[in-house]
């Protein structure tokens, strides 16, 4: 094989790290410099969850993963029975299927990677790392997304050079619903932000990395109420966040509103892809606001 076929797709790659369940108010207060960073970048933007989507992490990161909104996609709680993703599918699924790239998708939580519980999400992206929690207790769950990182860590460096990746985090979510927005989910947080240091440290170690150009997406899918615990309407669960950096987004821009719809359309916009009409995805990449038409 020549070395062309074997980085077929020019210098656009994307990762897209999920973490779950991050409330935005928080973040002030907490020490997290990857994210920070990112943010500095680019931007770190609130995205509220729109009033047909429950706050829950199944619709929510199907809308994430596909772009499209639960009217479409049809994952309308944490049991993914009854989907459309084989009409919507996530992004990792869609560029391997259709755009022949390398894709990846890792984290701890079944119904986004097995057939249980209705799933996956992430149906069939190039290459897929499971890393089951031995139990659902928040310790177990940063012993999954330690793991999770570190296996994350060798798919980014290595040969399978994936140019659409999905890592997903989960204890921190765990961590509120078992103990509350309290000291523990301010630190299982920071933990979350040191694993993706870890994986931006990943990518650029990588051999090529001064001729790649990244974009690099973190996202949550719903905040949570301060005894741990969403699924209702309160500004507090209703409220996640993007922040995101890469080509054509200005350091330290502002952008037009950032809906989760929109993420998937970024993913596509950033490996130059052109979304196909039929597809019919709702969102639109992300936006620097200077590119808003000044008012006269
Ligand atoms: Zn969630």
């Amino acid at each position: 094989m020549s070395s062309s076929s074997r980085w077929p797709a020019g210098p656009r790659r994307v990762l897209v790290v999920g973490i779950d369940g991050v409330r935005l108010d928080l973040l002030p207060e907490l020490n997290t410099p990857h994210l920070d960073a990112v943010a500095a970048a680019g931007f770190l933007a609130p995205v509220e969850v729109d009033d047909a989507t429950p706050t829950m992490s199944g619709p929510c990161w199907a809308t994430i993963a596909t772009g499209v909104t639960v009217a479409k996609h049809g994952v309308w709680g944490n049991h993914l029975g009854g989907n459309r993703l084989d009409v919507f599918p996530d992004f990792t699924t869609r560029l391997a299927a259709v755009h022949h790239r390398r894709t990846f998708a890792a984290g701890g939580w079944e119904p986004l990677f097995l057939a249980r519980q209705g799933g996956p999400l992430f149906a069939a992206p190039g290459r897929l790392s499971y890393i089951a929690p031995l139990e659902d207790t928040p310790e177990d769950w940063e012993v999954c997304d330690e793991r999770v990182t570190a296996e994350a860590v060798t798919v980014l460096a290595g040969d399978d050079d994936p140019q659409a990746s999905f890592v997903y985090l989960g204890a921190v979510d765990e961590t509120a619903h078992f103990l509350g927005c309290g000291a523990e989910y301010r630190r299982s947080i920071e933990a979350a932000d040191a694993r993706l240091g870890r994986l931006l440290a990943a990518l650029r170690a990588r051999p090529g990395y001064a001729d790649e150009e990244w974009t690099v997406i973190v996202v949550t899918d719903h905040g949570h109420v301060d005894a741990g615990g969403h699924g209702g309407r309160s500004a507090q669960e209703r409220t996640a966040w993007v922040a995101a950096c890469g080509p054509g987004l200005v350091p330290g821009g502002a952008v037009l509103p950032v809906r989760h719809v929109d993420v998937a359309a970024q993913v596509f916009a950033a490996l130059e892809i052109v979304p196909d009409p039929h597809w019919t995805l709702d969102g639109r990449p992300f936006t620097p606001a200077a590119e808003l038409v000044p008012q006269a």
